[in-house]
């Protein structure tokens, strides 16, 4: 299930990860451009301009690239492609992790083999490894925890199961080292990236796949041919070609998360430690639900899940300063916790 998107501005979202800031300029142009350009004719269904662009800012050649319609179009793809249902041992991870993996594997008829996080999050390896199954997926920084495993150990578990190791990146721009530096090394691994969260794009739907060549190639023969629009590839490519403006807004998140971290946590929240946009926060006085419903009627969403171990808790995407001291002021008045008086000057 997707977090709530009214389609009215009452609410400060803090539920769905989404950037607090616009994206570049040039992407914005770039779209103007795209809507007067030629949209009678079908976008180009290989995306070469965009693979092309990715090629150079990402060190892979472009036929190690697939673009999506979103990850979430890549996720599907590569379910359809890889997992059979019916069949044992066929897709693994560690949970709790993004929803969709349950859904897809739902869809597939494949029961997953979910191996559970110990408590500080690391990398279940040897579970993994045990599970053996043809497709094994690693969230990294995973959600909802927001945790982030070392690069070497997803080495370590690609060189020991025979499967494929999928690491979703969703949120990695946040965080600091990414798994593409292992594809020239483990000929397993496919690594999926949005435009959704450090781009600012979740409403243009553009996601890229870098894998070996032969798996790209797998999942190609199944995405529906036009699965990106002529706006969306050109929107993807001019965000490519402005990365400045993505580092400085994931600087400005970075910074806001960790001011936000030690708020919530002097407020006397349990906070795990995040490397992605968005903070995985208990409250020891209150439920997950009870913290999400009262925040809601304060009208500021942040995302819970019902789920075992994660219902205690709610996931907070960072906002921009003023959302988060918005947030900060509501928890504070939800838990009746006096302000800090500023220390006096001089
Ligand atoms: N993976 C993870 C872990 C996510 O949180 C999301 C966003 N909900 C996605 C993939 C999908 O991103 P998109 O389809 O917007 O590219």
């Amino acid at each position: 299930m997707p977090g709530e998107q009214p389609q009215d501005r009452r609410y400060i979202k803090l539920n769905t990860n989404e950037n607090p800031y616009p994206p570049s300029p040039q992407v914005v142009l770039a779209i103007k451009n795209a809507a007067e350009g030629d949209l009678r004719r079908y976008p180009d269904p290989s995306a070469r301009e965009l693979r092309q662009k990715a090629a150079e800012v990402y060190g892979v050649p472009p036929e190690q690239i697939i673009a999506g319609n979103g990850s979430d179009d890549l996720l599907s793809i590569l379910f359809r492609v890889c997992v059979e249902g019916g069949a044992p041992r066929q897709v693994a991870y560690p949970v709790p992790t993004y929803s969709l993996y349950d859904t897809l594997a739902a869809i597939q008829g494949a029961p997953p083999t979910t191996v559970p996080f110990p408590a500080d999050f690391a990398l279940p390896i040897e579970a993994l490894v045990a599970a053996d199954a043809r497709v094994t997926i690693v969230c990294n920084p995973n959600s909802p925890s927001g945790t982030a495993v070392p690069v070497s150990d997803i080495a370590a578990l690609a060189e020991r199961t025979s499967g494929l190791v999928v690491v979703d990146e969703a949120y990695v721009d946040f965080a600091r080292e990414s798994a593409l530096s292992l594809l020239g090394t483990c000929s397993n691994v496919l690594v999926l990236r949005t435009f959704s969260k450090s781009f600012s794009l979740a409403g243009m739907r553009v996601g890229l796949g870098f894998a070996r060549r032969e798996i790209i190639d797998e999942l190609n023969k199944v995405k529906d041919s036009y699965n990106l629009n002529r706006v969306s590839l050109l929107a993807a490519q001019a965000a490519l070609e402005d990365l400045p403006w993505m580092n400085v807004n994931v600087a400005r998140v970075r910074a806001a998360r960790e001011t936000l971290s030690a708020e919530l946590l002097s407020l006397g929240f349990l906070v795990l430690p995040s490397a992605a946009n968005f903070i995985f926060a208990k409250c020891p006085r209150l439920s997950g639900k009870d913290v999400y419903t009262k925040l809601r009627e304060r009208g500021i969403l942040v995302r819970h899940f019902a789920a075992p171990l994660l219902s205690e808790g709610v996931r907070i995407t960072v906002g921009s300063p003023e959302e988060n001291a918005a947030l900060v002021d509501a928890l504070r008045a939800i838990l009746a916790v006096p302000e800090v008086a500023a220390p006096a000057a001089g």
